[in-house]
C-alpha cells in the first residue's frame, strides 16, 4: 500500500469508509495526510495528579486501578476508574461508553486529557480523551496539542488522527520533498514531511500555521504548474488560425452602427483584446468575466462574426436547452441580415450536464434529422448548442472560434473535448458568477481575463427587498396591482436539489397549483422547469415573451440567463438556500429593460444570520462584492452554491490569503521554464492534473 493507492483497494475497513471519506475529499490514502485539522485541542500540559487544580484541562499518566461499568438508578450506564501515579489517585468518570471496560484494564498505563472538576471534597476528570500507551510513553490523542479535523458522520477525529499517524510513520519514504531545496529555503518554508507532521502533530500552534502555510502554498502552486502545463501543451500542439483583423475592421463597424445600442466601453475593451488575440499564430484561450447583465453575449458574437469573415465557423455552447435556444434567437436576430447562418443543436430535454455522452445517446428521434444535416456540414456558419455540440457526430470542418457560455457550469474535461473538436480554435470561455479575479487566477493559472465592470447605460438599480412572512399576502396584493400596469413576474421556487430532478419538480408544481387557484386567480400564470420537453419550454418563453403570461413560475433554472426585458419582478422564495451570488444571478432575471424593477426575497430562515446575509442583497447591488461577502460569510465551498461541476476547490488555501496566491503564481511562473529537471515535482503536477481533469 502506498500513498497513490484508491482507498477502494487499501483493504476492507477503507473500503467500507470510501463513500463517506469521499465527502471529505479523501479518495486515496495520501489525501488523509492533506485532510488538515480544522483546529487543535490544547492537551499539552501533563501535570501529576497531586498537583492537578479544579478548571484546568491536562493531561494525567498513571496506571488503572481499577475501571468498572455501573448503572444509575434510571439505567444511564456510567465508566468509573481510579488511575494512579507516583504523586496521588484520581477518579475518573465517563458516561455511556460501554467499551471502555474492554478497551483498558486494570495494570494499562494509560493517559487521560480533560476538564478537571470538583466533586465534593475530591477532584475527578470528567469524560476525558483516553489512550493506552505503549512502550515509547507518547501519545497522539492526548498530552500534546492534538488534532480536530473536518468529520462526517462515522468518521472520527480520533480514527483520522490514527491515519495520519500511521502513514507519517509507514510511509516516511514516500513523502519526498519535490520542490528544489534551494527553493524552499529561499521561500523559508518547512520542508514537505516537516510540514505534513507539523500540521497533524504539532510542536506548536505557530508550528501548526507555519506547516499549513506550506501546505497552503503547495496546493496553490501545484494548481497553477498544472493549468499552465495544459496551457503551454494546448499551444504548442498548435498553430492557431490567425484571423484577419484588419482587412474586416470596416465590416465589423457596420455591425456595431446597426446595434439598438451603442457598446460600453468595457465591451469595446474587451472587444479589442479578443481582436488581438485571434490576430495571433496560437489559439486565444480567455475568460470574459461580468456581472449579470454587463452584455457579454454581444462581445461573443461579434467575436464570431469575425470568425465568419474570415471563413470560418463557430460553436456557441451553453449549459442548458433553455439558454441555448435563447442564445440561438439573439444570434439569428443579430448576425442572419448580415448573411450568417446560424443553427441550433440541443439534445433531449434533460439539463443534466455532468455527463456529456449519456446526454448524446439519449438524444431524441426527433433530433435525428438534424443530426445529419449537422454531420460534416457546411450548411452553418454558426452553431449553438447544449452539450449534444460534444458529440463525435458534430463535426464542423471549418471550425475556427467557440465560445462557452455561463463556463463555471463545464467541466474542464468537457471543456477539453471542445477544444478538441475543431482543428485548434480560439476558446471564449464567458462567465456570468463573479469571482473575485484573485479566484479566477488561482482557478485557472495562465488563463487570460477580460473584465466587463460596467453596466450599459440607463440601468436602474433593482429594488431589492427581504420580505417578513406576515408579509406574504401584501406581497402578493401588490403584485397583482403591478401586473395591472403592465409588468410581468418571475416566481422562483425553493432550491431542492442540484438537479432538476422529479422532487423538484413536484415542489415546482404544487406551489404553480397552489398560486394559480388560490392566490392569482385572475392571472394568467405559466410553469417552467428543466425536465419539461424542449419544445415545451420554447413554447412558454415565448408566451412570457409576447405576453400571453403575465407571471412565470419556475425552478431555479431561470437562474441562468434568461433575457426577457418585459419582466420586472421577480420573487424567490426559500431564498436561504442560495448563495448570494446565485440570487444576485437570479435578481438579474429583471432590471434588463430601463423600467423599474424589484426582487422579493421569502424565507421560512429565523436565523439572526440568514437574515444578515440576505438583508447584504437590499443595499448590494455588485456582483463580484456579493461574492466576496458569500466567501466570508459561508466560506468559499459556497461561492458557488452547489453549481460547481468540475472545479475542485481549494482544501487547505484560503481563496481570500491574497498574498499567498501571489507568491505561489511568482514561484510558478518561475520554476514552469525548469520543469523538467525536477522529475518529483512533475510527478506532483501530474498527479494534479489528472484529479482536475476527473474531480471528484
Ligand atoms: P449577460 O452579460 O448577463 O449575458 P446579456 O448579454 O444577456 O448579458 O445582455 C443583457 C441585455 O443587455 C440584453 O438584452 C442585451 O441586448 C442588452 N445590452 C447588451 N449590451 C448593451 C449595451 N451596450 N447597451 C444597452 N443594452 C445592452
Ligand atoms: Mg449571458
Amino acid at each position: 500500500m502506498n500513498l497513490q493507492t484508491p482507498l477502494t483497494e487499501a483493504g476492507r475497513v477503507y473500503k467500507m469508509y470510501a463513500k463517506r471519506l469521499e465527502k471529505l475529499g479523501i479518495s486515496t490514502m495520501g489525501d488523509f495526510l492533506l485532510h488538515i485539522p480544522s483546529r487543535y485541542d490544547d492537551f499539552s500540559l501533563i501535570s501529576s495528579i497531586d498537583a492537578v487544580q479544579p478548571g484546568e484541562v491536562v493531561t494525567i499518566q498513571g496506571e488503572v486501578l481499577e475501571i468498572k461499568n455501573e448503572f444509575t438508578k434510571r439505567y444511564k450506564k456510567l465508566q468509573r476508574a481510579k488511575i494512579q501515579d507516583k504523586t496521588g489517585i484520581i477518579d475518573v468518570l465517563w458516561f455511556n461508553q460501554m467499551y471502555l471496560t474492554s478497551a483498558m484494564h486494570a495494570g494499562d498505563r494509560i493517559s487521560l486529557s480533560g476538564r478537571v472538576e470538583q466533586q465534593g471534597r475530591g477532584l475527578m476528570l470528567v469524560s476525558p480523551t483516553y489512550e493506552v500507551l505503549d512502550a515509547t510513553g507518547k501519545g497522539i490523542h492526548t498530552g500534546r496539542l492534538v488534532p480536530i479535523y473536518p468529520e462526517t458522520a462515522g468518521i472520527s477525529s480520533k480514527w483520522l488522527r490514527k491515519q495520519a499517524h500511521m502513514l507519517l510513520h509507514d510511509n516516511r519514504e514516500e513523502i519526498r520533498e519535490y520542490l528544489p531545496p534551494e527553493e524552499v529555503k529561499q521561500l523559508g518554508m518547512y520542508d514537505y514531511y516537516h510540514a505534513l507532521s507539523q500540521v497533524h502533530f504539532p510542536d506548536s500552534l505557530e508550528n501548526a500555521q507555519k506547516a499549513k502555510e506550506r501546505l497552503a502554498f503547495d496546493e496553490v502552486f501545484l494548481i497553477q504548474l498544472a493549468a499552465k502545463q495544459r496551457r503551454s501543451a494546448w499551444q504548442q500542439k498548435l498553430k492557431g488560425k490567425r484571423f484577419n483583423v484588419i482587412t474586416f475592421e470596416k465590416r465589423v463597424q457596420e455591425f456595431f452602427e446597426k446595434l439598438p445600442f451603442t457598446l460600453t466601453h468595457a465591451q469595446k475593451r474587451a472587444i479589442e483584446e479578443i481582436f488581438d488575440d485571434v490576430a495571433k499564430d496560437q489559439p486565444m484561450n480567455r475568460l470574459l468575466e461580468g456581472d449579470v447583465g454587463s452584455g457579454k453575449t454581444i462581445v461573443g458574437a461579434t467575436a464570431m462574426y469575425l470568425a465568419y469573415l474570415n471563413g470560418f465557423q463557430s460553436m456557441l455552447m451553453a449549459p442548458t436547452q433553455i439558454l441555448a435556444q435563447q442564445h440561438f434567437q439573439t444570434i439569428s436576430q443579430l448576425l442572419e441580415p448580415f448573411g450568417v447562418r446560424v443553427g441550433l443543436q440541443t439534445g433531449n430535454s434533460k439539463s443534466h450536464i455532468t455527463n456529456p455522452k449519456s446526454q448524446i445517446k439519449s438524444s431524441g428521434q426527433k433530433q435525428k434529422k438534424n443530426w445529419k444535416l449537422d454531420i460534416g456540414n457546411l450548411k452553418f456558419d454558426i452553431l449553438v448548442g447544449t452539450h449534444a455540440l460534444l458529440s463525435e457526430k458534430v463535426t464542423l470542418d471549418r471550425l475556427g472560434f467557440v465560445v462557452i457560455d455561463e463556463q463555471q457550469r463545464f467541466g474542464v474535461e468537457q471543456r477539453a473535448i471542445i477544444r478538441e473538436k475543431g482543428n485548434n480554435p480560439h476558446l471564449l470561455t464567458m462567465t456570468a458568477t463573479p469571482i473575485p479575479r484573485t479566484v479566477a487566477l488561482a482557478l485557472y493559472g495562465d488563463l487570460d481575463v477580460s473584465l466587463l465592470d460596467e453596466m450599459p447605460k440607463g440601468r436602474l438599480e433593482i429594488k431589492t427587498w427581504l420580505v417578513p412572512p406576515q408579509k406574504r399576502d401584501g406581497a402578493y396584493t401588490w403584485i397583482e396591482k403591478q401586473v395591472k400596469t403592465g409588468d410581468q413576474i418571475f416566481i422562483v421556487c425553493p432550491f431542492i436539489e442540484e438537479s432538476e430532478n422529479m422532487t423538484t419538480v413536484k415542489a415546482a408544481t404544487v406551489e404553480f397549483e397552489r398560486l394559480k387557484k388560490t392566490v392569482f386567480p385572475h392571472l394568467k400564470l405559466a410553469m417552467l422547469h428543466g425536465r419539461m420537453k424542449a419544445k415545451e419550454k420554447d413554447t412558454i418563453l415565448e408566451g412570457f415573451r409576447n405576453k400571453t403570461y403575465d407571471v412565470l413560475v419556475a425552478t431555479p433554472v431561470v437562474e441562468v440567463g434568461i433575457d426577457i426585458p418585459s419582466a420586472t419582478v421577480i420573487l424567490i422564495e426559500a431564498a436561504d438556500r442560495f448563495g448570494l451570488s446565485q440570487l444576485h444571478q437570479l435578481r438579474g432575471r429583471v432590471g434588463r429593460g430601463d423600467k423599474q424593477s424589484y426582487c422579493l426575497l421569502f424565507t421560512e430562515s429565523r436565523s439572526p444570520e440568514t437574515a444578515k446575509r440576505l438583508k447584504a442583497m437590499e443595499t448590494m447591488h455588485n456582483g463580484a462584492a456579493l461574492a466576496e461577502l458569500d466567501l466570508h460569510m459561508r466560506g468559499a465551498g459556497e461561492l458557488y452554491g452547489t453549481l460547481q461541476h468540475g472545479t475542485r476547490w481549494l482544501k487547505i488555501a484560503s481563496f481570500s490569503d491574497f498574498t499567498l496566491i501571489e507568491k505561489a503564481k511568482q514561484e510558478a511562473q518561475k520554476l514552469f521554464p525548469k520543469l523538467s529537471e525536477y522529475p518529483l515535482l512533475m510527478e506532483k503536477v501530474k498527479e494534479v492534473n489528472i484529479k482536475q481533469v476527473n474531480p471528484d
